[in-house]
């Protein structure tokens, strides 16, 4: 009996063999699309649920370019234009897709487009704002972004304080500077958390060096130090903002009172970890999904409460400063022009934009990840309470949802619907006019311009790196040492590098 199941299997496709063989090997081949993506350490993963969601809805077969060992992005990249070999499509920043694109190894997909992606073409005409990042300088589109959903989030992170602590001590929340001073004191000098011990570490920020100079100053009113911003479409740089010095005394002043952590820089990523559930942090700047949920540590904590507060009045017209999103992490998809189909390729990144597409990519397979309530995709218990104990990002990851390289649009409900109240409130804080500063567009240069960019802009952000350091730790004096470091800067090519944002915001101006 088995060995005549197998003789008829064996029948039945050189059958099927034969009936296609005329141009057949080639039409299976058509049918075939490999995939560059290797996004955080995780390579494409031809077992990943919502691609297999995609090739049954699009009839196509997907195969990952990079094997599971290549978990390095630009390693994976570099080894792939190095050998010459390329997939039929490739995800990776959309810089270096351009740069591709203007010396021949990616197509131009406007005309691709244009005849067969109806969902892209009609996402591209209902979106000017996002449409813009499409488009190379020279007007071709080599990559389509992963995009966000600014309409819905365009905040990520703001301040937070032990709101227990302030009531507590009958304090307010404080909406100043001077307040705001009062409060990290009373925390500190009155033993906000009862221990008999002036241990309360006042402001505390998480990440390396660059990320712990940006979100502490933030709590000041400075931007990021390594950012352009435009006034009155004219580009300066952060740093040569007065309000900039003027931050970076008022924490140097912190540090010297104690109301910053001591260890401010030297915590590193899980300073939240450390300091939250030893109940000594008072305040921070971060994330708020992430943050809002150590509020489960009242369960630890009698009353522990770490609430987002709205930005701090510093001066007139300064507040506290955190940036907003952009449209796109530049991270996209496009098609290379070894593809062998690139009309295959195109209609199955089309599908991508369809509703069922954004969809799948933003939560999940049906039934498993979410179910349609009311018309609205819901994240099942799997995704939010994993009995594996999985964070929701991860649940969905482990599918291919939310990993970017494609392009497609991110769907914010997807981040409201696994935030709790506390980080909600602090979306709508910091949602309301004023309260955030969004960052440059993404702006286009030139493969040369880009390069000159970062030959002037390394020696700049080292040089200032090291100069706030020393500031806000009291190593040396800001007023002492300004001018020497504007010069170092200037003589860095800050101008220059000036020069060449401004020729690219100009430019971003000019595009429709
Ligand atoms: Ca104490």
């Amino acid at each position: 009996m088995k060995k005549k199941i197998a003789i008829g299997a064996l029948l039945l496709s050189t059958l099927m063999f034969n009936g296609c063989s005329k141009d057949g090997d080639s039409k299976e081949n058509e049918k075939n699309l490999s995939i560059f993506l290797v996004f955080n350490g995780m390579p494409l993963n031809n077992e990943w649920k919502i691609y297999k969601k995609a090739e049954e809805a699009m009839g196509v077969k997907i195969k990952s370019y990079a094997s599971k060992n290549n978990t390095d992005s630009t390693q994976a990249y570099n080894l792939m234009l190095a050998s010459n070999d390329f997939s039929d499509i490739i995800a990776y920043r959309v810089p270096d897709l351009e740069k591709l694109g203007s010396d021949g190894g990616m197509i131009a997909l406007n005309d691709l487009i244009d005849k067969h992606a109806p969902n892209i073409k009609k996402f591209i005409e209902e979106n000017p704002k996002y449409r813009k990042d499409m488009y190379s300088l020279d007007g071709k589109i080599y990559a389509i972004p992963t995009y966000y959903d600014l309409e819905k989030l365009s905040v990520s992170s703001g301040l937070f304080i032990r709101t227990d602590w302030l009531k507590k001590f009958g304090l307010s929340i404080p909406k100043t500077i001077d307040e705001t001073e009062n409060a990290l004191t009373v925390f500190k000098e009155q033993d906000a958390n009862g221990n008999g011990r002036k241990d309360e570490v006042g402001i505390f920020v998480r990440g390396n060096i660059q990320a712990a100079l940006n979100n502490l100053t933030g709590v000041f009113g400075a931007r990021p130090y390594k950012t352009f911003y435009a006034e009155n479409d004219k580009v300066t740089f952060a740093t040569l903002d007065p309000n900039f010095k003027d931050a970076i005394k008022l924490a140097a002043d912190w540090y010297k009172k104690g109301l910053i952590d001591r260890e401010v820089f030297t915590r590193g990523w899980g300073a939240r970890d450390t300091v939250l559930p030893t109940n000594i942090g008072g305040m921070t700047l971060d994330w708020f999904g992430s943050t809002a949920s150590y509020n489960s540590l009242t369960a630890q904590i009698p009353g522990f409460e770490f609430y987002p507060i709205e930005p701090l009045e510093i001066k007139n017209g300064v507040k506290s400063v955190t940036i907003g999103r952009n449209t796109t992490p530049e991270i996209g998809w496009g098609i290379s022009a070894a593809a062998k189909n690139p009309e295959l390729a195109i209609k199955f990144m089309d599908w991508w934009f369809s509703e069922e597409g954004r969809r799948t990519w933003n939560f999940g397979i049906e039934g498993e990840h979410y179910q349609i309530v009311d018309g609205n995709p819901i994240f099942t218990d799997l995704v939010l309470k994993n009995p594996d104990g999985k964070g929701p990002l991860k649940v969905l990851q482990e599918v291919g949802a939310q990993v970017s390289g494609p392009g497609v649009q991110q769907n914010a409900d997807y981040e409201y619907q696994y935030s709790n109240n506390i980080a909600k409130q602090g979306f709508e804080m910091y949602m309301k006019d004023g309260n955030t500063t969004m960052p440059l567009p993404i702006l286009k240069y030139s493969p040369k311009d880009i390069k000159k960019l970062e030959k002037i802009m390394a020696p700049v952000n080292q040089t200032t790196e090291e100069y706030m350091q020393k500031w806000i730790l009291g190593v040396s004096n800001v007023d002492d040492d300004w001018d020497t470091y504007i010069n170092r800067i200037k003589q860095n090519g800050i101008g220059d590098a000036i020069e060449l944002v401004q020729k690219g915001y100009t430019h971003y101006n000019s595009i429709d």
